[in-house]
Protein backbone atom coordinates (compact mmCIF):
# COMPACT_ATOMS: atom_id res chain seq x y z
CA UNK A 1 0.00 0.00 0.00
CA UNK A 2 1.32 3.42 -0.93
CA UNK A 3 -0.87 5.80 0.68
CA UNK A 4 -0.24 5.98 4.54
CA UNK A 5 -3.13 3.72 6.09
CA UNK A 6 -5.73 5.69 7.85
CA UNK A 7 -8.87 4.11 8.29
CA UNK A 8 -11.95 5.35 10.27
CA UNK A 9 -15.28 3.72 12.13
CA UNK A 10 -17.97 6.03 11.51
CA UNK A 11 -21.14 5.54 13.62
CA UNK A 12 -23.89 7.19 14.03
CA UNK A 13 -25.16 7.62 18.16
CA UNK A 14 -28.61 6.27 17.12
CA UNK A 15 -29.08 3.63 19.30
CA UNK A 16 -26.81 0.27 21.03
CA UNK A 17 -24.25 -0.41 18.17
CA UNK A 18 -25.34 -3.75 16.33
CA UNK A 19 -23.12 -6.46 16.75
CA UNK A 20 -22.26 -6.39 12.99
CA UNK A 21 -20.85 -2.96 13.62
CA UNK A 22 -18.09 -4.00 16.14
CA UNK A 23 -17.31 -6.34 13.22
CA UNK A 24 -17.02 -3.47 10.82
CA UNK A 25 -14.85 -1.64 13.78
CA UNK A 26 -12.97 -4.95 13.99
CA UNK A 27 -11.69 -5.36 10.19
CA UNK A 28 -11.34 -1.48 10.50
CA UNK A 29 -8.61 -1.54 13.66
CA UNK A 30 -7.27 -4.92 11.83
CA UNK A 31 -6.45 -3.23 8.64
CA UNK A 32 -4.79 -0.22 10.12
CA UNK A 33 -2.72 -2.63 12.61
CA UNK A 34 -1.69 -4.85 10.33
CA UNK A 35 -0.34 -1.47 7.97
CA UNK A 36 0.94 0.61 10.90
CA UNK A 37 -1.87 2.65 10.25
CA UNK A 38 -4.04 4.87 12.42
CA UNK A 39 -7.30 3.73 13.37
CA UNK A 40 -9.83 6.43 13.98
CA UNK A 41 -13.39 6.45 15.01
CA UNK A 42 -15.82 9.19 14.06
CA UNK A 43 -18.77 10.00 15.18
CA UNK A 44 -21.74 10.90 12.41
CA UNK A 45 -24.27 12.98 14.66
CA UNK A 46 -25.34 15.13 12.24
CA UNK A 47 -29.33 13.86 12.09
CA UNK A 48 -30.20 15.43 15.12
CA UNK A 49 -33.90 13.59 14.85
CA UNK A 50 -32.33 10.57 15.12
CA UNK A 51 -29.99 11.12 18.18
CA UNK A 52 -30.02 9.23 21.12
CA UNK A 53 -28.67 9.95 24.31
CA UNK A 54 -26.03 7.43 25.80
CA UNK A 55 -25.37 5.77 22.18
CA UNK A 56 -21.61 7.74 22.25
CA UNK A 57 -20.53 6.14 25.51
CA UNK A 58 -22.07 2.48 24.66
CA UNK A 59 -19.85 2.64 21.19
CA UNK A 60 -16.88 3.56 23.17
CA UNK A 61 -17.52 0.88 25.98
CA UNK A 62 -18.23 -1.65 23.28
CA UNK A 63 -15.42 -1.39 21.35
CA UNK A 64 -12.77 -1.34 24.52
CA UNK A 65 -14.43 -4.53 25.76
CA UNK A 66 -13.66 -6.14 22.52
CA UNK A 67 -9.87 -4.47 22.69
CA UNK A 68 -10.26 -2.33 19.83
CA UNK A 69 -7.85 0.75 20.51
CA UNK A 70 -8.31 3.67 18.74
CA UNK A 71 -5.74 6.01 17.81
CA UNK A 72 -7.69 9.35 17.23
CA UNK A 73 -11.40 10.05 18.74
CA UNK A 74 -13.99 12.31 19.86
CA UNK A 75 -12.56 11.44 23.69
CA UNK A 76 -8.99 11.30 22.88
CA UNK A 77 -8.56 13.74 20.23
CA UNK A 78 -6.18 13.94 17.36
CA UNK A 79 -4.85 16.37 14.80
CA UNK A 80 -7.93 15.99 12.88
CA UNK A 81 -10.05 16.99 15.52
CA UNK A 82 -13.11 17.64 16.29
CA UNK A 83 -14.29 14.10 15.58
CA UNK A 84 -17.73 14.61 15.85
CA UNK A 85 -19.60 15.83 13.01
CA UNK A 86 -21.97 18.08 14.65
CA UNK A 87 -18.81 20.16 16.22
CA UNK A 88 -17.52 20.22 13.07
CA UNK A 89 -20.87 21.63 11.24
CA UNK A 90 -19.63 24.86 9.77
CA UNK A 91 -17.42 23.18 7.92
CA UNK A 92 -19.08 21.95 5.64
CA UNK A 93 -21.22 24.64 3.67
CA UNK A 94 -18.32 26.13 1.79
CA UNK A 95 -18.16 22.79 0.10
CA UNK A 96 -21.64 22.45 -0.67
CA UNK A 97 -21.23 26.15 -2.57
CA UNK A 98 -18.01 25.44 -3.95
CA UNK A 99 -20.58 22.29 -5.72
CA UNK A 100 -23.03 24.83 -6.30
CA UNK A 101 -20.71 27.45 -8.04
CA UNK A 102 -18.87 24.39 -10.47
CA UNK A 103 -22.83 23.77 -11.87
CA UNK A 104 -22.21 20.46 -9.66
CA UNK A 105 -25.27 21.42 -7.20
CA UNK A 106 -28.49 23.48 -6.75
CA UNK A 107 -30.56 25.14 -4.16
CA UNK A 108 -34.01 23.65 -3.95
CA UNK A 109 -36.77 25.94 -2.56
CA UNK A 110 -39.41 23.59 -2.60
CA UNK A 111 -41.56 22.76 0.54
CA UNK A 112 -41.79 19.10 1.78
CA UNK A 113 -46.02 19.84 0.52
CA UNK A 114 -44.91 20.69 -2.90
CA UNK A 115 -42.15 17.77 -3.59
CA UNK A 116 -45.03 15.95 -1.94
CA UNK A 117 -47.86 16.78 -4.75
CA UNK A 118 -45.61 16.43 -7.57
CA UNK A 119 -44.71 13.21 -6.17
CA UNK A 120 -48.33 11.85 -6.42
CA UNK A 121 -48.95 13.57 -9.51
CA UNK A 122 -46.01 11.04 -10.95
CA UNK A 123 -47.69 8.19 -9.61
CA UNK A 124 -50.87 9.61 -10.93
CA UNK A 125 -49.23 9.56 -14.59
CA UNK A 126 -47.71 6.18 -14.17
CA UNK A 127 -44.04 7.24 -12.75
CA UNK A 128 -43.37 4.17 -10.22
CA UNK A 129 -41.25 5.58 -7.35
CA UNK A 130 -41.01 9.02 -8.35
CA UNK A 131 -37.47 10.82 -7.24
CA UNK A 132 -36.50 14.24 -7.22
CA UNK A 133 -33.51 13.61 -10.18
CA UNK A 134 -32.22 14.86 -13.64
CA UNK A 135 -35.69 14.63 -14.84
CA UNK A 136 -38.11 16.04 -12.43
CA UNK A 137 -36.49 18.55 -11.00
CA UNK A 138 -36.75 20.43 -13.67
CA UNK A 139 -40.47 20.69 -12.84
CA UNK A 140 -39.38 21.89 -9.38
CA UNK A 141 -38.74 25.61 -7.69
CA UNK A 142 -34.81 25.49 -7.52
CA UNK A 143 -32.10 27.28 -9.14
CA UNK A 144 -31.83 25.40 -12.43
CA UNK A 145 -35.19 26.55 -12.59
CA UNK A 146 -35.49 29.54 -11.40
CA UNK A 147 -33.86 32.30 -12.37
CA UNK A 148 -30.56 33.89 -10.97
CA UNK A 149 -32.72 37.13 -9.99
CA UNK A 150 -35.11 34.90 -8.15
CA UNK A 151 -32.61 33.01 -6.35
CA UNK A 152 -31.08 35.77 -5.30
CA UNK A 153 -34.14 37.49 -3.79
CA UNK A 154 -34.96 34.12 -2.06
CA UNK A 155 -31.81 33.59 -0.64
CA UNK A 156 -31.71 37.15 0.79
CA UNK A 157 -35.25 37.13 1.81
CA UNK A 158 -34.11 33.92 4.08
CA UNK A 159 -36.28 31.75 2.54
CA UNK A 160 -35.48 27.93 3.51
CA UNK A 161 -33.77 26.03 1.38
CA UNK A 162 -31.70 22.49 0.54
CA UNK A 163 -28.76 22.04 -1.34
CA UNK A 164 -28.76 19.26 -3.73
CA UNK A 165 -26.47 17.34 -5.49
CA UNK A 166 -26.85 17.62 -9.45
CA UNK A 167 -26.15 13.76 -10.33
CA UNK A 168 -25.25 13.58 -14.60
CA UNK A 169 -28.44 12.40 -16.26
CA UNK A 170 -27.26 9.40 -18.31
CA UNK A 171 -23.95 8.15 -17.04
CA UNK A 172 -22.49 4.84 -15.87
CA UNK A 173 -20.80 5.54 -12.79
CA UNK A 174 -17.69 2.99 -11.73
CA UNK A 175 -16.85 2.51 -7.93
CA UNK A 176 -13.86 0.34 -7.91
CA UNK A 177 -14.04 -1.92 -4.92
CA UNK A 178 -11.19 -4.31 -2.92
CA UNK A 179 -13.33 -6.51 -2.25
CA UNK A 180 -15.87 -6.78 -4.97
CA UNK A 181 -14.04 -5.19 -8.49
CA UNK A 182 -15.72 -2.66 -9.86
CA UNK A 183 -19.46 -1.99 -9.46
CA UNK A 184 -21.35 0.65 -11.71
CA UNK A 185 -24.58 2.19 -11.37
CA UNK A 186 -26.01 3.92 -13.90
CA UNK A 187 -27.02 7.39 -12.74
CA UNK A 188 -30.97 7.65 -13.67
CA UNK A 189 -30.93 5.05 -10.90
CA UNK A 190 -29.70 8.09 -8.28
CA UNK A 191 -32.15 10.69 -7.08
CA UNK A 192 -30.41 14.22 -6.66
CA UNK A 193 -29.77 13.76 -3.12
CA UNK A 194 -29.66 16.32 -0.14
CA UNK A 195 -26.16 17.50 0.61
CA UNK A 196 -27.04 20.32 3.09
CA UNK A 197 -30.42 20.60 4.76
CA UNK A 198 -32.91 23.54 5.81
CA UNK A 199 -31.15 23.63 9.44
CA UNK A 200 -27.75 24.04 7.71
CA UNK A 201 -26.78 20.96 8.74
CA UNK A 202 -24.69 18.25 6.10
CA UNK A 203 -26.24 14.83 5.78
CA UNK A 204 -24.18 11.83 5.89
CA UNK A 205 -23.25 11.83 2.09
CA UNK A 206 -21.65 15.51 1.98
CA UNK A 207 -20.25 15.06 5.71
CA UNK A 208 -18.95 12.04 5.14
CA UNK A 209 -17.27 12.81 1.88
CA UNK A 210 -15.56 16.05 3.16
CA UNK A 211 -14.43 14.38 6.10
CA UNK A 212 -12.72 11.59 4.50
CA UNK A 213 -11.15 14.03 2.70
CA UNK A 214 -10.03 15.96 4.89
CA UNK A 215 -9.30 13.65 7.88
CA UNK A 216 -7.16 12.10 4.64
CA UNK A 217 -8.43 8.56 5.27
CA UNK A 218 -7.24 6.21 2.60
CA UNK A 219 -10.12 3.23 2.76
CA UNK A 220 -13.09 3.08 3.42
CA UNK A 221 -14.39 0.25 5.51
CA UNK A 222 -17.51 -0.86 5.95
CA UNK A 223 -20.71 -2.78 5.82
CA UNK A 224 -22.69 -3.93 2.05
CA UNK A 225 -25.93 -2.24 3.11
CA UNK A 226 -23.39 1.30 2.09
CA UNK A 227 -23.28 -0.06 -1.33
CA UNK A 228 -25.52 1.83 -2.64
CA UNK A 229 -24.15 5.51 -1.51
CA UNK A 230 -21.02 4.63 -2.68
CA UNK A 231 -21.89 6.22 -6.37
CA UNK A 232 -23.13 9.66 -4.47
CA UNK A 233 -19.64 9.35 -2.70
CA UNK A 234 -17.44 8.57 -6.15
CA UNK A 235 -19.17 11.54 -7.79
CA UNK A 236 -18.67 14.17 -4.73
CA UNK A 237 -15.13 13.33 -4.89
CA UNK A 238 -15.10 13.73 -8.56
CA UNK A 239 -16.93 17.21 -8.33
CA UNK A 240 -15.06 18.36 -5.53
CA UNK A 241 -11.45 17.57 -7.63
CA UNK A 242 -10.74 15.37 -4.76
CA UNK A 243 -9.99 12.16 -7.49
CA UNK A 244 -6.74 11.51 -6.75
CA UNK A 245 -6.93 11.44 -2.95
CA UNK A 246 -10.47 9.48 -3.00
CA UNK A 247 -10.14 6.35 -1.12
CA UNK A 248 -10.50 2.79 -1.75
CA UNK A 249 -13.94 1.07 -0.92
CA UNK A 250 -14.30 -2.10 0.81
CA UNK A 251 -18.05 -3.29 1.25
CA UNK A 252 -17.93 -6.07 3.75
CA UNK A 253 -20.44 -8.95 3.08
CA UNK A 254 -23.98 -8.90 5.33
CA UNK A 255 -24.29 -11.27 8.30
CA UNK A 256 -26.85 -13.30 7.91
CA UNK A 257 -29.82 -14.52 9.21
CA UNK A 258 -28.10 -18.19 10.94
CA UNK A 259 -31.09 -20.20 8.21
CA UNK A 260 -29.59 -18.03 5.59
CA UNK A 261 -32.79 -15.79 4.89
CA UNK A 262 -31.71 -12.23 5.08
CA UNK A 263 -29.70 -9.47 7.00
CA UNK A 264 -29.16 -10.45 10.76
CA UNK A 265 -32.37 -8.98 13.12
CA UNK A 266 -32.82 -8.28 16.44
CA UNK A 267 -36.17 -10.24 16.24
CA UNK A 268 -34.86 -13.48 14.77
CA UNK A 269 -32.00 -12.94 17.65
CA UNK A 270 -34.59 -12.80 20.55
CA UNK A 271 -36.45 -15.63 18.79
CA UNK A 272 -33.70 -17.92 18.77
CA UNK A 273 -32.47 -16.81 22.22
CA UNK A 274 -28.85 -14.80 21.28
CA UNK A 275 -27.87 -11.01 22.18
CA UNK A 276 -27.18 -8.52 18.87
CA UNK A 277 -25.74 -6.44 21.15
CA UNK A 278 -22.15 -6.47 22.33
CA UNK A 279 -22.67 -4.99 25.60
CA UNK A 280 -26.05 -4.25 27.49
CA UNK A 281 -27.90 -1.74 25.90
CA UNK A 282 -30.94 0.41 27.44
CA UNK A 283 -32.94 1.69 25.42
CA UNK A 284 -34.59 4.63 27.19
CA UNK A 285 -37.38 5.72 25.16
CA UNK A 286 -38.62 1.69 25.18
CA UNK A 287 -38.26 1.22 28.90
CA UNK A 288 -35.83 -1.80 27.89
CA UNK A 289 -32.81 -3.32 28.53
CA UNK A 290 -30.70 -5.84 26.13
CA UNK A 291 -28.99 -8.25 27.03
CA UNK A 292 -25.15 -8.28 25.30
CA UNK A 293 -22.77 -10.81 24.81
CA UNK A 294 -20.50 -9.79 27.83
CA UNK A 295 -23.40 -9.73 30.43
CA UNK A 296 -24.41 -13.24 28.62
CA UNK A 297 -20.98 -14.42 29.77
CA UNK A 298 -18.67 -14.29 26.25
CA UNK A 299 -15.06 -13.53 26.78
CA UNK A 300 -13.96 -10.42 24.43
CA UNK A 301 -11.47 -12.67 23.15
CA UNK A 302 -14.35 -15.05 21.84
CA UNK A 303 -16.22 -11.91 20.45
CA UNK A 304 -12.97 -11.20 18.27
CA UNK A 305 -12.68 -14.65 17.22
CA UNK A 306 -16.11 -15.40 16.12
CA UNK A 307 -16.99 -12.04 14.46
CA UNK A 308 -13.31 -11.89 12.28
CA UNK A 309 -15.01 -15.28 10.73
CA UNK A 310 -17.43 -13.87 9.57
CA UNK A 311 -16.59 -12.58 6.13
CA UNK A 312 -12.65 -13.36 6.32
CA UNK A 313 -10.73 -16.84 6.58
CA UNK A 314 -6.59 -17.35 6.89
CA UNK A 315 -6.86 -19.90 4.33
CA UNK A 316 -5.95 -22.50 6.14
CA UNK A 317 -7.35 -24.94 9.02
CA UNK A 318 -6.75 -22.53 11.60
CA UNK A 319 -9.84 -21.40 13.54
CA UNK A 320 -8.00 -20.01 16.60
CA UNK A 321 -6.71 -16.55 16.36
CA UNK A 322 -5.58 -14.62 19.32
CA UNK A 323 -6.06 -10.11 18.58
CA UNK A 324 -1.85 -10.52 17.57
CA UNK A 325 -2.58 -13.20 15.65
CA UNK A 326 -5.45 -11.69 13.61
CA UNK A 327 -2.96 -8.69 13.01
CA UNK A 328 -0.36 -10.68 12.17
CA UNK A 329 -2.67 -12.98 9.04
CA UNK A 330 -5.48 -10.64 8.08
CA UNK A 331 -5.59 -10.08 4.77
CA UNK A 332 -7.81 -7.83 2.15
CA UNK A 333 -8.00 -10.61 -0.27
CA UNK A 334 -9.82 -13.16 2.12
CA UNK A 335 -12.29 -11.26 2.55
CA UNK A 336 -15.45 -12.72 1.09
CA UNK A 337 -18.49 -10.99 -1.30
CA UNK A 338 -21.13 -13.06 0.03
CA UNK A 339 -22.77 -12.78 3.09
CA UNK A 340 -22.01 -15.24 5.74
CA UNK A 341 -24.84 -17.08 8.16
CA UNK A 342 -24.66 -15.99 11.97
CA UNK A 343 -24.18 -19.52 14.05
CA UNK A 344 -24.24 -18.96 17.75
CA UNK A 345 -23.16 -22.33 18.60
CA UNK A 346 -19.78 -21.70 16.96
CA UNK A 347 -19.85 -18.42 19.36
CA UNK A 348 -20.31 -21.29 22.30
CA UNK A 349 -17.34 -23.89 20.72
CA UNK A 350 -14.95 -20.29 21.26
CA UNK A 351 -15.89 -19.11 24.41
CA UNK A 352 -15.87 -22.69 25.56
CA UNK A 353 -12.17 -23.01 23.92
CA UNK A 354 -11.47 -19.53 25.78
CA UNK A 355 -12.37 -20.92 28.95
CA UNK A 356 -10.49 -23.48 28.82
CA UNK A 357 -7.54 -21.07 28.03
CA UNK A 358 -7.90 -19.31 31.15
CA UNK A 359 -5.95 -19.96 34.28
CA UNK A 360 -7.97 -21.82 37.08
CA UNK A 361 -7.28 -18.77 39.34
CA UNK A 362 -8.56 -16.40 37.09
CA UNK A 363 -11.95 -18.46 36.57
CA UNK A 364 -11.78 -18.97 40.47
CA UNK A 365 -11.93 -14.86 40.95
CA UNK A 366 -15.00 -14.93 38.29
CA UNK A 367 -16.67 -17.24 39.79
CA UNK A 368 -16.75 -15.68 43.05
CA UNK A 369 -17.75 -12.77 41.45
CA UNK A 370 -20.73 -14.55 40.35
CA UNK A 371 -21.63 -15.85 43.81
CA UNK A 372 -20.89 -12.50 45.50
CA UNK A 373 -23.77 -11.49 42.90
CA UNK A 374 -25.95 -14.07 44.95
CA UNK A 375 -24.93 -13.12 48.41
CA UNK A 376 -22.47 -16.47 48.70
CA UNK A 377 -18.71 -17.16 49.49
CA UNK A 378 -16.64 -19.67 49.37
CA UNK A 379 -12.82 -19.45 49.51
CA UNK A 380 -10.40 -18.93 46.61
CA UNK A 381 -8.80 -22.55 47.43
CA UNK A 382 -12.53 -24.12 47.13
CA UNK A 383 -13.59 -21.83 44.14
CA UNK A 384 -10.10 -23.11 42.39
CA UNK A 385 -11.11 -26.72 43.34
CA UNK A 386 -14.48 -26.12 41.47
CA UNK A 387 -13.38 -25.19 38.59
CA UNK A 388 -11.11 -27.96 38.23
CA UNK A 389 -13.70 -30.28 38.44
CA UNK A 390 -16.03 -28.28 36.20
CA UNK A 391 -13.98 -26.59 34.06
CA UNK A 392 -14.49 -29.44 30.96
CA UNK A 393 -17.94 -29.59 30.96
CA UNK A 394 -18.91 -25.78 31.05
CA UNK A 395 -19.00 -22.88 28.65
CA UNK A 396 -19.51 -19.78 30.23
CA UNK A 397 -18.30 -18.81 33.99
CA UNK A 398 -22.08 -18.44 34.96
CA UNK A 399 -22.37 -22.09 34.27
CA UNK A 400 -20.22 -23.35 37.06
CA UNK A 401 -23.18 -22.45 39.49
CA UNK A 402 -25.88 -24.27 37.50
CA UNK A 403 -23.94 -27.29 36.10
CA UNK A 404 -22.59 -27.85 39.39
CA UNK A 405 -25.07 -26.61 41.98
CA UNK A 406 -24.57 -29.90 44.28
CA UNK A 407 -21.09 -28.39 45.30
CA UNK A 408 -22.90 -25.16 46.55
CA UNK A 409 -26.25 -27.02 47.41
CA UNK A 410 -27.61 -30.37 48.94
CA UNK A 411 -29.99 -31.52 46.49
CA UNK A 412 -33.81 -31.45 47.64
CA UNK A 413 -34.64 -33.35 45.30
CA UNK A 414 -33.68 -36.36 42.75
CA UNK A 415 -34.16 -37.38 39.58
CA UNK A 416 -37.10 -39.63 39.84
CA UNK A 417 -36.50 -41.55 36.70
CA UNK A 418 -32.85 -42.98 38.14
CA UNK A 419 -34.01 -42.99 41.41
CA UNK A 420 -37.25 -45.89 40.07
CA UNK A 421 -34.35 -47.64 38.60
CA UNK A 422 -31.99 -47.48 41.20
CA UNK A 423 -32.93 -47.41 44.28
CA UNK A 424 -32.77 -50.46 45.70
CA UNK A 425 -31.67 -52.18 49.17
CA UNK A 426 -28.34 -53.59 48.29
CA UNK A 427 -27.75 -49.54 47.45
CA UNK A 428 -28.83 -48.37 50.72
CA UNK A 429 -27.02 -51.04 52.23
CA UNK A 430 -23.70 -49.80 50.56
CA UNK A 431 -24.22 -46.02 50.85
CA UNK A 432 -25.14 -46.34 55.08
CA UNK A 433 -21.77 -48.53 54.92
CA UNK A 434 -19.82 -45.66 52.93
CA UNK A 435 -21.12 -43.41 55.62
CA UNK A 436 -19.58 -45.22 58.46
CA UNK A 437 -16.64 -45.51 56.87
CA UNK A 438 -16.18 -41.98 56.01
CA UNK A 439 -16.27 -40.89 59.57
CA UNK A 440 -12.35 -41.70 59.88
CA UNK A 441 -11.88 -39.44 57.22
CA UNK A 442 -13.56 -36.19 58.53
CA UNK A 443 -10.39 -33.77 58.47
CA UNK A 444 -9.55 -34.56 55.12
CA UNK A 445 -10.53 -36.55 51.77
CA UNK A 446 -9.31 -37.13 48.64
CA UNK A 447 -10.55 -38.68 45.25
CA UNK A 448 -8.57 -41.25 45.71
CA UNK A 449 -9.41 -42.14 49.25
CA UNK A 450 -13.07 -41.52 48.52
CA UNK A 451 -12.81 -44.06 45.88
CA UNK A 452 -10.77 -46.71 48.14
CA UNK A 453 -13.73 -46.39 50.76
CA UNK A 454 -16.06 -47.02 48.17
CA UNK A 455 -14.97 -49.33 46.61
CA UNK A 456 -14.31 -51.48 50.40
CA UNK A 457 -17.73 -51.04 51.36
CA UNK A 458 -19.21 -52.46 47.70
CA UNK A 459 -16.35 -55.54 48.00
CA UNK A 460 -17.11 -56.35 52.16
CA UNK A 461 -21.11 -56.21 51.07
CA UNK A 462 -20.59 -58.38 48.40
CA UNK A 463 -22.11 -56.17 45.94
CA UNK A 464 -20.55 -54.57 42.45
CA UNK A 465 -19.07 -51.17 42.32
CA UNK A 466 -20.48 -50.32 39.10
CA UNK A 467 -23.76 -51.21 39.70
CA UNK A 468 -24.31 -48.89 42.97
CA UNK A 469 -22.08 -45.46 41.37
CA UNK A 470 -25.00 -44.40 39.70
CA UNK A 471 -27.26 -44.86 43.09
CA UNK A 472 -24.21 -43.03 45.11
CA UNK A 473 -24.36 -40.40 42.69
CA UNK A 474 -28.16 -39.37 42.80
CA UNK A 475 -28.04 -39.50 46.62
CA UNK A 476 -25.03 -36.99 47.11
CA UNK A 477 -25.91 -34.62 43.53
CA UNK A 478 -29.54 -35.27 42.95
CA UNK A 479 -28.70 -36.09 39.46
CA UNK A 480 -27.76 -39.44 37.34
CA UNK A 481 -24.42 -37.66 35.37
CA UNK A 482 -22.15 -35.21 35.90
CA UNK A 483 -18.87 -34.62 37.24
CA UNK A 484 -16.11 -36.95 38.16
CA UNK A 485 -18.20 -38.45 41.32
CA UNK A 486 -15.15 -39.09 43.71
CA UNK A 487 -13.91 -35.45 42.97
CA UNK A 488 -17.10 -34.10 44.03
CA UNK A 489 -17.07 -36.23 47.23
CA UNK A 490 -13.72 -35.03 47.85
CA UNK A 491 -14.61 -32.01 47.65
CA UNK A 492 -17.62 -31.65 50.21
CA UNK A 493 -15.85 -33.91 52.57
CA UNK A 494 -17.09 -36.51 54.68
CA UNK A 495 -19.26 -34.48 57.15
CA UNK A 496 -21.19 -33.27 53.85
CA UNK A 497 -21.59 -36.41 52.03
CA UNK A 498 -23.15 -38.31 55.13
CA UNK A 499 -25.88 -35.73 55.48
CA UNK A 500 -26.43 -35.85 52.19
CA UNK A 501 -26.66 -39.81 52.30
CA UNK A 502 -29.14 -39.74 55.53
CA UNK A 503 -31.28 -37.06 53.63
CA UNK A 504 -31.57 -39.46 50.68
CA UNK A 505 -32.11 -42.31 52.42
CA UNK A 506 -35.00 -40.70 54.48
CA UNK A 507 -36.72 -39.21 51.43
CA UNK A 508 -36.40 -41.99 48.60
CA UNK A 509 -38.16 -45.09 48.07
CA UNK A 510 -36.64 -48.38 48.34
CA UNK A 511 -37.99 -49.98 44.69
CA UNK A 512 -37.50 -53.92 44.92
N1 LIG B 1 -22.54 6.82 9.75
C1 LIG B 1 -22.59 5.64 8.93
C2 LIG B 1 -23.08 4.50 9.81
O1 LIG B 1 -23.82 4.77 10.69
C3 LIG B 1 -21.23 5.37 8.38
C4 LIG B 1 -21.20 4.64 7.10
C5 LIG B 1 -19.80 4.77 6.54
O2 LIG B 1 -18.90 4.14 7.12
O3 LIG B 1 -19.62 5.50 5.59
O4 LIG B 1 -22.78 3.35 9.64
Amino acid sequence: MDKKVRVRFAPSPTGGLHIGGVRTALYNYLIAKKNNGTMILRIEDTDQTRYVEGAEEYIKEALAWVGIQLDESPWQGGKFAPYRQSERKDLYKKYALKLIEEGNAYYAFDTEDEWDSKRKELEAAGVVSPQYNSITRMQMKNSLTLTAAEVKAKLAAGEPYTIRLKVPHKEDIRVHDLIRGWVVFHSSLLDDRVLLKSDGMPTYHLANVVDDYLMQISHVIRGEEWLPSAPVHVLLYKMLGWENEMPQFLHLPLIMNPDGNGKLSKRYADQLGFPVFPIEWHNKEKQATMTGYREAGYFPETMVNFLVLLGWNAGTEQEIFSMQELIDSFSIERIGKSGTKFDINKAKWFNQHYLKATSNPTLARLLLADLAKNNRTLSQEKAEKVVEILKERVTFVKDFLTEGKYLFDAPQTFDEQIASKKWNQPLVEVLNGYKNALQTHQESLEAHTAKEILNKTTDSLGVKFGSVMQGVRLAITGAGAGADLMEIIAFLGADEVSKRIDYAVSTLKVVS
